[in-house]
């Protein structure tokens, strides 16, 4: 999910995405390292964190829900969708889906209105055709019949500021449990709207393990992962464009380690358009793999999203530079980026010989 909203024009992703590729063995096969991500400490802090805000039935929770969500004492309930009808830690999730199916059905369709909190809940969300099964930390069951999902989040929340760059992060991964929560309820001739677009984020608070929930507005969040699920359900355009034949199945053997040859899949790559940025290293298995992609062919999204924004439409470092030093006449869509080019030339000699 991150992948696809981070990077919504990679037509190599989303196809991808929407064959239902395992990139991270893609990756592992073709020899990639692993992409950016969060240390095991991190991890540890973020999962102990979730586990004392939920703990003892949600006590530490629920006073704050109730003030985010004007629920007065008694209006609570918590339960725990984790270990459904086992004594294990985790149900299957399936069983767990299913759980939760029912809880939620029944507390749309009762008047009046439960009002309790789903720790763990299971839903799914339809990507391109697949079944994908997430898990949000709380569904809150409001007594206005609105459910609320709710996300536990290890960044703190600094004089009530929280990081805008995770805060985000955190909102579109929110927004993919809205739109499943929303299809569970379509599904069943419920009214989707019942789920909010308000998303309630519990941080720390300040440098202390405090929690403090703050009600935020995913609304934009939820538009664009719409907008791009429904790009992927596109998928005829995308395969269109396709050599016939292409495939980027690994052939396992008999023992289930991929036999395909190296040089096949790189060429199977090569017959889908990325859209590579420096991003791509926090979020998508193949980022190295485009990245040196891009540095051979001297693009310029090799040299980072700023510049390939400001030289939109130049896609090739080596086109710049012709442009620049005159060796290549600008179209009439270039003539701009070509005068600003130039005049960054002349700044540049000027400093030049000024140090000189
Ligand atoms: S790493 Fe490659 S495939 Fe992944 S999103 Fe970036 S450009 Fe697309």
């Amino acid at each position: 999910m991150a992948a696809l909203t981070a990077n919504p024009s990679c037509d190599r992703r989303s196809l991808l995405d929407a064959a239902g590729i395992d990139k991270d063995a893609l990756a592992a096969h073709l020899g990639l390292p692993r992409p950016l991500r969060k240390s095991q400490l991190a991890l540890d802090y973020g999962l102990t964190f979730e586990r004392e805000v939920t703990a003892q039935a949600g006590a530490p929770l629920v006073p704050l829900l109730r003030q985010a969500l004007s629920l007065t004492p008694s209006e609570v309930s918590y339960e725990d969708v984790n270990s459904v009808g086992s004594d294990d830690d985790k149900s299957p999730l399936r069983l767990r889906r299913a759980h939760t199916r029912s809880r939620i059905l029944s507390a749309a369709r009762r008047k009046p209105a439960p009002r309790t909190l789903l720790d763990h809940p299971v839903l799914r969300l339809t990507v391109a055709g697949h079944q994908a099964y997430l898990e949000p930390d709380v569904i809150a069951f409001h007594r206005d019949g609105l459910f609320h999902v709710v996300e536990i989040k290890s960044f703190p929340v600094i004089h009530g500021q929280p990081d805008p760059i995770k805060t985000n992060a955190a909102l579109t991964q929110a927004a993919a449990y809205v739109l499943a929560l929303r299809e569970l309820l379509a599904d069943n001739g419920l009214p989707p709207e019942r789920v909010s677009d308000t998303v309630i984020l519990v941080n720390p608070r300040n440098f202390t393990r405090h929690p403090t929930a703050t009600p935020f507005s995913a609304h934009k969040q939820i538009k664009n992962l719409s907008r791009h699920l429904g790009r992927l359900r596109r998928l005829p355009e995308l395969l269109d464009k396709l050599p016939p034949g292409t495939t980027f199945d690994l052939a396992p053997g008999p023992d289930q380690r991929p036999t395909r040859p190296r040089g096949e899949l790189v060429a199977a790559l090569a017959t889908v358009r990325p859209y590579y940025t420096p991003g791509c290293r926090h979020h998508c298995d193949l980022a190295f793999h485009c990245r040196t992609e891009a540095r051979n062919q001297g693009r310029t999204a090799a040299l980072g999203t700023a510049v390939r924004d400001d030289l939109a439409g130049i896609d090739i470092i080596a086109t710049a530079l012709a442009l620049t030093d005159g060796h290549l006449h600008p179209s009439r869509g270039q003539k701009d980026i070509t005068q600003a080019l130039r005049h960054a030339q002349r700044i540049h000699a000027d400093l030049q010989t000024d140090t000189a």
